[in-house]
C-alpha cells in the first residue's frame, strides 16, 4: 500500500521537476524570450497536489500539457504518483492525455506507453499491458524493461511458450543466459505429463537439461513418467540422479524409489536397503537427512534406514530423554522394531505439522516442493527445511 512516505516523495519529485521547469523559463526569460505566464498555473498546481486536492491538479495538469511540452516530465512524475497511491485511474488519464497528443517524440512516446502499460498491471488488466508492452519489444530506449514485464507477466498468467520466446529475446539483447527458460520448459512438461502427453512432455525435458538445475528438475521429472509407465530401472537411475545432484531432495525422492524397487520385482525392499547402504557408507553425513526422510516418507522398513532413526534419537538429546532407551538398545530385533515404528510415527506427525520447505530469499513457507516461490516470484529459492521442531516436545 503506498504510505504518506511515498506520497510525499512523489510530491517533491514533481516539485523538483517544476524547479527545473522554472529555471529553464527563467534562463528564457533573462535571454528575452517572452514568458507565456503560466508559472502561476503551475505552482497552483503543485500546491493542489500537497494539499492532496487531486482531481482539480489532474485537470490544472492536463490543461498545462496543451500549452508546453516541458511539463511531461512533471506529467510522468504525477501519473507515478497516482499509480503509487492506487489511484491507477487518474494515473491511466495522465498518460492516454500524453499519448493523444501529437508532438511527442518517439522516444517520449514509447515511456508514455510504457507508463499506461504500469498503469494497466496495476489495475490488473493483464491483457491490456501485455499489448503495450509488446508493442516496445522493439523499442531502442525501453525495449529489455518491456520484455522482463513481459516476462512477469507470462510467469503470473502461466503462459510458459510466450514467455520462453520474451526470454529468448531478452537474452539476444543482454547476452545474459537466465536458468528460468530451463524451469519453463519444466513447467511445459508437467503440463503435458499430467495430460498423459508424454512423449510431449520427453520433448520439453530435452529443452530443460540445458542448465544444471534443469538438469535436475527435469531428471525428477522424466523419473515421475518412467515411474508410472511401468519402466522401474529407467526412474530408479532418475531418482538416484536427484539423489546425487541434491541430497536436501532425499526425502522427495526416497519414497518413490522404494516404491520403485518393490514393483521392479521380488527383493525389492532388500535391493533399496543395500543402495541406502552403500549411501549411508560412502557419505556417513547423510545419516540425518535419511533419518529424517526415513521418519516423513514412513519408510521403517528399510532396516538400515531404520538403523539411521534409531541413531537419531538416541544421539538427540531431547528425544534419548523421551525414549526407553534400553527398548531401543535392546537386543531383541522385534522390540526394537516396534520402537522405532512408535518413535517414527510420533516424529512424522510433529514433522508434517510445520511447513516443509521454506523460500531462501522471502521466508515464505510451504508443505510441498515448489520451484517458483508464489510470494517473491523467484525461481529455485524454495528449499527442504528437513528439521523436526522438537522444542514442541517440551512443555
Ligand atoms: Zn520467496
Amino acid at each position: 500500500m503506498p504510505t504518506e512516505a511515498t506520497f510525499v516523495l512523489a510530491a517533491i519529485l514533481i516539485v523538483f521537476a517544476g524547479l527545473g521547469w522554472a529555471y529553464d523559463r527563467l534562463s528564457r526569460e533573462r535571454d528575452n524570450a517572452p514568458p507565456p505566464g503560466i508559472n502561476a498555473d503551475y505552482f497552483r498546481g503543485l500546491n493542489l497536489v500537497l494539499n492532496r486536492k487531486t482531481d482539480e491538479a489532474l485537470e490544472l495538469f492536463i490543461q498545462l500539457a496543451k500549452v508546453d511540452d516541458e511539463t511531461l516530465e512533471t506529467h510522468f512524475a504525477l501519473g507515478h504518483l497516482f499509480r503509487r497511491r492506487g489511484e491507477v485511474d487518474r494515473a491511466i488519464r495522465v498518460h492516454q492525455n500524453l499519448l493523444a497528443r501529437p508532438s511527442l517524440s518517439e522516444a517520449q512516446r514509447h515511456q508514455a506507453l510504457f507508463a499506461l502499460a504500469e498503469d494497466y498491471l496495476g489495475a490488473g488488466l493483464f491483457d491490456r499491458a501485455e499489448t503495450l508492452f509488446s508493442e516496445l519489444k522493439s523499442s531502442e530506449t525501453l525495449a529489455q524493461q518491456a520484455l522482463e514485464k513481459l516476462i512477469d507477466i507470462y510467469e503470473r498468467e502461466k503462459e510458459w511458450e510466450k514467455a520462453i520466446e520474451a526470454q529468448h529475446l531478452l537474452e539476444r539483447r543482454t547476452g545474459e543466459r537466465s536458468p528460468r527458460v530451463s524451469h519453463y520448459h519444466c513447467e511445459l512438461a508437467e503440463e503435458a505429463r499430467l495430460r498423459g502427453d508424454t512423449a510431449a512432455a520427453r520433448e520439453q525435458l530435452r529443452h530443460a537439461a540445458s542448465t544444471e538445475s534443469g538438469r535436475l528438475r527435469a531428471s525428477l521429472i522424466g523419473a515421475a513418467i518412467a515411474k508410472s509407465e511401468q519402466r522401474h530401472a529407467e526412474a530408479i537411475k532418475l531418482y538416484e540422479q536427484v539423489i546425487e545432484s541434491d541430497r536436501r531432495l532425499i526425502a522427495e525422492v526416497l519414497p518413490d524409489l522404494l516404491e520403485c524397487h518393490e514393483r521392479a520385482g521380488p527383493s525389492g525392499i532388500e535391493r533399496f536397503d543395500a543402495y541406502v547402504a552403500r549411501l549411508a557408507e560412502k557419505q556417513p553425513e547423510l545419516e540425518r537427512e535419511l533419518a529424517y526422510a526415513a521418519i516423513v516418507g514412513e519408510l521403517v522398513q528399510s532396516k538400515t534406514l531404520a538403523r539411521c532413526i534409531e541413531s537419531f534419537v538416541l544421539s538427540n538429546e531431547i528425544l534419548a530423554n523421551l525414549v526407553d532407551v534400553d527398548e531401543l538398545r535392546g537386543a531383541d530385533p522385534a522390540r526394537r522394531e516396534r520402537a522405532v515404528r512408535r518413535i517414527a510415527t510420533a516424529l512424522r506427525r510433529l514433522a508434517l505439522a510445520s511447513a516443509r520447505y521454506r523460500c531462501t530469499n522471502c521466508g515464505y513457507s510451504s508443505r510441498r516442493l515448489i520451484w517458483h516461490c508464489p510470494s517473491c516470484k523467484q525461481w529455485e529459492t524454495v528449499r527442504p527445511i528437513q528439521g523436526i521442531n522438537l522444542e514442541a516436545l517440551v512443555p
